[in-house]
């Protein structure tokens, strides 16, 4: 490992932590990516009378329907 690094030099250091960066930083967008595609986007509005509603109740507070 570390025989590698020295005969790559600094600019091979660089190049090395650059990728291992640029590696994690591609790898922690598709995380958030990911995250909010799978987001619940259900509970927002009422299907039927399109009320905004909370995403943690289960009937419409206007028309009372299930949602
Ligand atoms: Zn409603």
């Amino acid at each position: 490992m570390w025989t590698i690094l020295r005969k790559l030099g600094l600019m091979g250091l660089t190049f090395f932590v650059a990728n291992a960066l640029a590696a994690i930083v591609s790898v922690a967008i598709l995380f958030v990516r990911t995250r909010r595609v799978t987001a619940p986007m259900i509970g927002d509005r009422c299907p039927v009378c399109g009320v905004a509603i909370s995403g943690t109740a289960k009937y419409c507070s206007d028309c009372g329907s299930r949602v």
